[in-house]
């Protein structure tokens, strides 16, 4: 079923504000940043120009060369994901960031995923996920494109099916793979910027 789809953005202060004026705040905030760092200032002014959320300690994955493993928790602790309001905290933030990261394990399998980027999108704020691809359906996809999404680093550690399978234990080669085909499709239409990294670490049964 399709995820519902929320318009609009509003200010710190509260006030409903244009994207373009979240685009001006931006560009602001990265002019002094640059400056500042230019001139090797130690106190700054300018606010951070990424900002990674960890937001998952669970995966849907076991590769063999998980150097995460020790951190990893299950689907079902109550403790593996962050709450959608952990993310308020950091709303003196998101009106300037170029780009929010979701990163670590698997950002996609936290249930309230959609309210996190229903936050972002109350400051236009872009973002970019790493994933392994699995949970990224054609319909999260599409809701993500729509809603500020920029870039998707996935892990794909083998173009061929059996190697890809042996390494990334619990993926299927052609699920992944039809994700990130409809991912492209429907980039064209909703976002052309958006960019698609195929990411792999090398090792001897993937390179020779
Ligand atoms: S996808 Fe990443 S976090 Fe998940 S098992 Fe593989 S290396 Fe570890």
């Amino acid at each position: 079923m399709p995820i519902a789809s929320k318009q609009g953005g509003r200010t710190v202060s509260g006030k409903y504000s244009e994207e373009s004026d979240f685009m001006a705040a931006r560009q602001l905030n990265r002019q002094i940043n640059e400056l500042e760092s230019r001139n090797n200032q130690t106190i700054v002014s300018s606010r951070p120009l990424h900002l990674g959320l960890d937001i998952s300690s669970a995966c849907n994955a076991r590769c063999i060369f998980c150097l995460a493993e020790k951190g990893r928790r299950a689907g079902s602790d109550k403790d593996a994901f962050c709450p959608p309001e952990w993310l308020d905290h950091y709303s003196g933030l998101l009106p300037f960031i170029n780009l929010a990261i979701f990163s670590s394990y698997e950002a996609l399998l936290n249930p309230d995923f959609p309210q996190f980027v229903d936050k972002l999108r109350e400051y236009y704020t872009p973002f970019q996920i790493f994933t392994n691809g699995k949970a990224l359906t054609p319909d999260l996809a599409e809701y993500c494109l729509q809603n500020g999404m920029q870039s998707v680093y996935c892990s794909f550690h083998s173009p061929d099916p059996k190697t890809y399978e042996g390494i990334m234990r619990g993926l299927r080669f052609d699920e992944v793979l039809s994700n990130l085909m409809h991912l492209k499709l429907l980039s064209r239409k909703i976002n052309p910027d958006f960019s698609l990294t195929l990411v792999f670490c090398a090792m001897r049964r993937n390179i020779t």
